[in-house]
């Protein structure tokens, strides 16, 4: 490992994106000591179907900082309206001067194809702001990097116009279990909220235990088919015995709008790979 800890910084839509689409990522990065960072663009008070949105705020951030403690992150909500997000030049100047001061060496966000309004505009915002952050005269308050982060996209299973890009692909089967501790630390969503919408509250179990396993078999019955559509890209990556056993991935596609995946760059983001 190198001597400097290497710094993630997501930037997800809401309180729970980070944990949902890089989890997996964000705990290997715990686990070599890297510092990770966790923010909510948006303050998640839109995200309930009884609580209102003052309350829902408060609870929103105390159960962001709960999930980024399971792994010693950091979780940021800022205060954004949930629902209601817009890549404006406001948000575009906030995000250029977070990743200026906070030195990303890799950013992850969502695709600008996606399903959520919120996650369309942070997509649209980060990629904005990718090229921004080395020009010293926008947001001049906070001093421009000589160098891009790499930037790339959190997984989606959205087709059209096209799929997200393997150019990534993580074998996350060993933190599973992490990811739904992180997960059910978001227990406005992941036992009510979400529930709610895909009308199972009534199947959500009281016991704590029980609950658990329960948003296990949701989280991984929602990402397992992952593994097998870049199945081809798991076996390129670890070889065909352990690429074709791999049971969960997060998979992540490089933008073009900052710096590139060199193979050194590869190398030192994403050391763990063999
Ligand atoms: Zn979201």
């Amino acid at each position: 490992m190198e001597a400097r800890p290497l710094r993630l910084l997501i930037l997800g839509a809401h309180p729970d994106d980070a944990e949902y689409h890089a989890g997996g990522l964000a705990t290997i990065y715990r686990e070599s000591g890297h510092v990770v960072k966790m923010v909510s663009v948006s303050d998640g008070a839109a995200g309930h179907h009884a609580l209102g949105p003052g309350p829902l705020a408060a609870i929103r951030r105390a159960e962001a900082d709960a999930a980024a403690a399971v792994i010693g992150a950091t979780a940021e909500v800022w205060e954004y309206p949930d629902g209601a997000l817009l890549p404006t030049l406001a948000l575009r100047g906030r995000i250029v001067r977070e990743i200026r001061s906070f030195g990303p060496d890799l950013v992850l966000t969502h695709r600008v194809y996606d399903y959520h309004p919120d996650h369309r505009a942070v997509g649209q915002a980060v990629q904005d702001a990718s090229y921004l952050v080395t020009v010293p005269l926008v947001e001049p308050e906070v001093p421009a990097l000589r160098r891009d982060p790499v930037v790339a996209y959190l997984p989606d299973a959205f087709t059209r116009p096209y799929p997200l890009a393997g150019d990534v692909v993580v074998d996350v089967t060993d933190r599973l279990d992490t990811v739904v501790r992180m997960l059910a630390c978001h227990r406005c969503q992941v036992f009510e909220w979400l529930p709610w919408l895909a009308g199972v509250l009534d199947q959500v179990p009281r016991g704590e235990i029980e609950r658990l396993a329960w948003l296990r078999g949701w989280y991984s019955s929602i990402v397992r088919p992952r593994a097998e559509r870049y199945r081809q890209e798991l076996v390129a990556t670890y070889g065909e015995k352990r690429g074709h056993e791999i049971a969960y991935t997060e998979v992540f596609e490089i933008s073009q709008y900052a710096s590139p995946l060199d193979d050194a760059a590869r190398k030192r983001l994403f050391y763990f790979l063999p």
